[in-house]
């Protein structure tokens, strides 16, 4: 199961309600960062999260994405952490990162591993626990990766199969969820029929990109897609010039993409009054025949897969 926290739902400015990007994510007792925006490690003692980070997952090198990484690599080293934490971002954050430690004195030595990426299409960058993680180069001012985090598949077992057949609970039939055939009281079970794939879950965040008519194809058919909306449906062509998405273009990628839920963050300083976005994605959603659930969510919000 992923749990989540919405750390910063704010674009690149702050507001008093809203800070800078991060999504916070547990996964089987690993923790990980989506974002790392200025204030990330005090929005993490707010929500009573555990400080102990083990991956941050920056989509690009723009502050309001990357500030609070100081931050946290501080904490952690306070902490005397041994692990070491991965940093994942674009191409160059070996060279970023390196920066950075010499920037500041730290009191320990603290092992921080760069991880720099280059997806031209998208590619699986590491496993955690029964979750792979991938990434894929989008379209920003500068190099910018989204990620997708996806649930292994699993074959669980055919309870109607197994009551037509007759057959009690048994040990061995663990097996069988393993992709293995077993022999129960001389009658051979093929786990092709006593079981069936059960998706594993997964969920996409791409945020500062310009719109695509590919995009959708990194997100088909996620849980969850958490995914930027810094303009109103009407701010087309300032939204272009930025290389960012409206609310509009961010539910087409979602429609085309199949998501079953849409989470709609970085919307910008300018939208303190929510209820013109909410409105503005009420509009949208018929417009394009949207039945995903869309969120907007606040900072601390919650999600779960
Ligand atoms: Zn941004």
């Amino acid at each position: 199961m992923i749990e989540g926290t919405f750390l910063g739902t704010a674009s690149a400015f702050p507001t008093a309600l809203r800070n800078h990007p991060s999504i916070y994510l547990s996964i089987d007792g690993t923790h990980l960062l989506l974002d790392c925006g200025e204030g990330t490690q005090r929005q993490i003692r707010k929500a009573g999260l555990s400080p102990s980070v083990d991956y941050i997952f920056i989509t690009h090198w723009h502050g309001d994405h990357s500030l609070g990484i100081g931050g946290i690599i501080q904490s952690l080293n306070m902490m005397s952490r041994k692990d070491p934490v991965f940093v994942f971002g674009p191409a160059g954050t070996n060279a970023r990162l390196d920066h950075l430690m010499k920037t500041y004195q730290f009191h320990s030595a603290i092992k921080v591993v760069p991880k720099p990426l280059n997806a031209p299409t998208e590619k699986l960058v590491i496993t955690i626990g029964d979750y792979e993680v991938y990434a894929v180069n989008v379209k920003h001012a500068v190099q910018c990766i989204g990620y997708r985090i996806r649930g292994r598949d699993t074959l669980n077992l055919r309870e109607d199969m197994l009551k037509k057949y007759g057959i009690k609970p048994n040990p061995l039939l663990k097996r069988l969820k393993e992709g293995k055939d077993v022999t129960i009281n001389g009658k051979k079970l093929s786990y092709k029929k006593f079981t069936y794939v059960k998706r594993g879950k997964s969920l996409a965040y791409l945020t500062d990109l310009s719109y695509s008519d590919k995009v959708y194809r990194f997100a088909r058919d996620v849980d969850v897609l958490i995914i930027e909306a810094t303009f109103s449906s009407s701010m087309t062509e300032k939204a272009g010039s930025y290389l960012h998405l409206t609310v509009e273009q961010s539910l087409k990628i979602a429609k085309k993409a199949n998501a079953k839920k849409v989470y709609l963050v970085h919307t910008s300083q300018r939208y303190d009054n929510e209820d013109t976005l909410r409105k503005d994605a009420e509009a949208a959603k018929a417009k394009l025949g949207l039945d995903a659930e869309v969120i907007f969510p606040n900072d601390l919000d919650k999600l779960e897969i």
